[in-house]
């Protein structure tokens, strides 16, 4: 039964002769869980194959955006037509405005909106039009909410961050942060002391409405509503960072999730991940008198060469019509199939006499090794992080590949069902029991 990892271990040696750790991004190179990263070849529905011929159930999803599962049928011959066409004209495309309503369909609170290339790019672009729109400098975010790695949003920031144990990161100035206020998650009291600490300086404050990069993390009844209201009574903007959630957790994502108990929307909204299919795209977007703060209407710089890329408005097109379209059997379908993983496992580690608490909603979750209750980053940090490492990697080599960090969510696609949870409680009945032993 045991695989081998003989292929992607010369691969990865190989590759660290050119890239820093053999990675682009770096909690691919496994550090935090041990053992070598398999070398992917191609993916299909619910499944990765590597190079060594391995198949694994995927729970990962390319981080998030594989929501209709690997090698969607509509979105490649959308891809193909497109390719066909040229890959890029860095001019105006019928597209851009199609994938736009789309988005808007999905999202009535983004009224106007630009595409980048990345959520990190969206994130950053959000920031810089909140802060000229309102004219002020301090930012809010929050312990453990990743935001992608610009610099003033580099602090605190969940994800590789945490998964590194590093504070931060070396090459971004003090200067660069110090108008970031980093704060608890789930913590009203907080955010009320530093509007009252910054009275008419702060932008605005910019969460992810589900923490998906500290782990998963729910908001606490009332956190949303609360933010919502402290944000509209100092004139500060509020941003839902939904590059994870967004179109995962309903169409409209948190804002549709938990419309009536925030009783209100987001001023501004970022998107990634599933928008763009598996091609690189991010979107930032919301009220238009913000958003008409943009060059070329207004004094608000932002640009990309490759940014409403025709491939990869062809890719969002097709995934955005599909969820649309199937919604109604889509997310219930979702939901179905992430309970039962996550109940079967968590049934499995109380056999086991695992300490283990589960977060999850929509087809998000995080299997943390805790006892706690998981809420903010300090509780999601009590977790056995080397427990972790060892049930990911016996996971691995039972043919069912996890996020290789504690500190991240993992993600059941629509290609998933009973076989792929008979696959997972399978090897976690192994996994669990050579954890412990
Ligand atoms: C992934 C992610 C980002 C960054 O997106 P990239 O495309 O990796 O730059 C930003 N915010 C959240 C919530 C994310 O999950």
């Amino acid at each position: 039964m045991a695989l081998s990892f003989a292929r992607s271990a010369q691969l990865q040696q190989r590759a660290e002769g050119f890239l820093p750790g053999g990675v682009d991004s770096p909690v691919r190179a496994f550090r935090a869980v041990g053992g070598h990263p398999p070398f992917v070849e191609r993916a299909e529905g619910a499944y990765l194959f590597d190079a060594d011929g391995n198949r694994f159930v995927d729970m990962f999803g390319s981080w998030g955006p594989m929501l209709l599962g690997h090698a969607f049928p509509p979105a490649v011959a959308a891809i193909r037509e497109a390719a066909g066409k040229s890959a890029s004209f860095g001019a105006s495309t019928a597209a851009e405005a199609d994938l736009a309503e789309l988005v808007q369909r999905c999202y009535p609170s983004v009224q106007k909106m630009r595409f980048v290339s990345s959520g990190t790019e969206a994130c950053m672009s959000a920031i810089r039009v909140a802060r000229g729109f309102t004219g002020r400098n301090f930012i809010i975010k929050f312990e453990g909410c990743y935001h992608g790695h610009a610099d003033a949003l580099l602090v605190k920031a969940g994800s590789g961050i945490a998964t590194f144990g590093i504070p931060g990161s070396a090459g971004v100035p003090a200067e660069t942060v110090m108008h970031t206020l980093a704060l608890p998650y789930n913590d009203l009291a907080a955010v009320e002391a530093a509007f009252a600490a910054h009275p008419d300086q702060i932008a605005c404050v910019i969460l992810e409405p589900v923490v998906g990069n500290a782990g998963t993390i729910l908001p606490e009844p009332g956190y949303l509503k609360g933010l919502r209201e402290i944000t509209w009574k100092h004139g500060a903007l509020l941003i839902f960072d939904e590059v994870m959630v967004g179109f995962r957790l309903a169409a409209g994502g948190a804002q549709e999730f938990f419309a009536e108990e925030i009783g209100g929307l987001p001023d501004l909204t970022t998107l990634g991940k599933i928008v763009g299919g598996g091609l690189p795209v991010g979107v930032f977007g919301g009220r238009a008198d913000v958003m008409d703060c943009l060059a070329p209407l207004g004094p608000v710089y932002q640009a990309g060469t490759l940014s409403g890329n025709p491939l990869a408005m062809a890719a969002g097109i097709a995934t955005l019509s599909a969820i649309l379209e199937g919604q109604a059997e889509i997310y219930p379908k979702l939901e179905e199939t992430t309970t039962a993983i996550v109940e079967g496992v968590a049934k499995l580690a109380a056999q086991e006499g695992i300490a283990m608490t589960t977060n999850m909603v929509g087809s998000m979750f995080t299997w943390f090794f805790t006892p706690q209750r998981v809420t903010d980053f300090a509780s999601a940090a009590t977790s056995d992080t080397a427990m972790f490492a060892r049930f990911h990697r016996g996971m691995l080599e039972r043919g069912v590949w996890l996020p290789p960090s504690q500190y991240e969510a993992a993600f059941v696609s629509a290609a998933h069902g009973e076989v792929e949870v008979e696959l997972v409680l399978e090897a976690a009945k192994g996994a669990l029991k050579a954890a412990v032993s």
